[in-house]
């Protein structure tokens, strides 16, 4: 039997990148999938596409995660659409580096507002849905969040912030069989990683001449961590899992 037969996910920010990735994985593995996005409704709709032409189940829901009111409804959809949820993935995340100098209200708050109160509110509409069940919940945070770059101070404090939550939550849920964790992945190439500029960047080069596995991640690199979401992580809670080839490694 697959790892998450009879489960429903959502995913975060799955339109492309990383989520994107962990959807194929997950539905890969027997799960119904969310495919969230903010903007992107045509990658979102190829996820979902790719996953059905599989065999799979998977539908794509428009919801900004920095939005209460879009992230209420998110998880109202989900219900109608499959009756439950199993997992959830808090993936959907900004990153800018700017030197403090350049730094504005407008992007501190626009970092926190969809990197931690976004996980913050899909995770609190997360437990409507897991009931008495339980659950269980993955962040994607950052190797930023523990080694934090010059022009990183904004992003690294969001994910810091993010993994200070998968902490305290995995102590709150005690008693619930709800599972919380975090994976910390090192740079890895998206869209996302692309636009920033890290991909082809010295930056880039730097960090793979120090990583001891010797490249730079891809988005299945950080999908494959899907047993963390099956029964086979069942005694894993409250820790924060580095997935970048060493160079992060705690
Ligand atoms: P990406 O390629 O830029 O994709 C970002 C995804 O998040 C897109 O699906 C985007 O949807 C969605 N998104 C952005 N803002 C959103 C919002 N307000 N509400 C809902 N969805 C939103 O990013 P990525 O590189 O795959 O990164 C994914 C996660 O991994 C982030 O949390 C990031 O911090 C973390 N991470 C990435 C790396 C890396 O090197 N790539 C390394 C460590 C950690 P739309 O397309 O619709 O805008």
């Amino acid at each position: 039997m697959s790892k998450l037969e009879n489960k429903v996910a959502i995913v975060t920010g799955a339109s492309k990148g990383i989520g994107a990735s962990i959807a194929k994985y997950f539905a890969a593995e027997g799960a119904k999938v969310v495919v969230n996005y903010a903007s992107s409704k045509e990658g979102a709709d190829k996820i979902v596409k790719e996953i059905t032409n599989l065999g799979g189940t998977a539908i794509s829901i428009q919801a900004d995660v920095s939005n209460e009111a879009d992230v209420i409804r998110l998880f109202e959809e989900t219900k109608t659409a499959f009756g439950k949820l199993d997992i959830l993935v808090n993936n959907a995340g900004i990153y800018q580096y700017a030197p403090i100098e350049q730094v504005s209200v407008e992007s501190v708050h626009q970092h926190f507002n969809i990197n931690v109160l976004g996980s913050i509110l899909a995770i609190r509409e997360a437990l409507k849905l897991f009931g008495d069940k339980g659950g269980n919940i993955i962040n994607i945070s950052s190797g930023a969040s523990n080694t934090p770059l010059p022009t990183g101070s904004v992003y690294s404090a969001t994910k810091a912030a993010l993994d200070a939550i998968t902490i305290a939550l995995s102590k709150e849920f005690s008693g619930r069989n709800i599972r919380i964790n975090s994976i910390l992945p090192g740079v890895v190439e998206t869209e996302g990683s692309h636009s920033a500029g890290f991909i082809g960047s010295d930056f880039e080069a730097k960090l793979v001449a120090t990583t001891p596995l010797g490249r730079t991640g891809q988005p299945e690199d950080i999908a494959k961590v899907v047993f963390l979401a099956s029964d086979d992580a069942g005694w894993i809670t409250g820790e924060k899992i580095s997935v970048s080839g060493g160079i992060y490694g705690i």
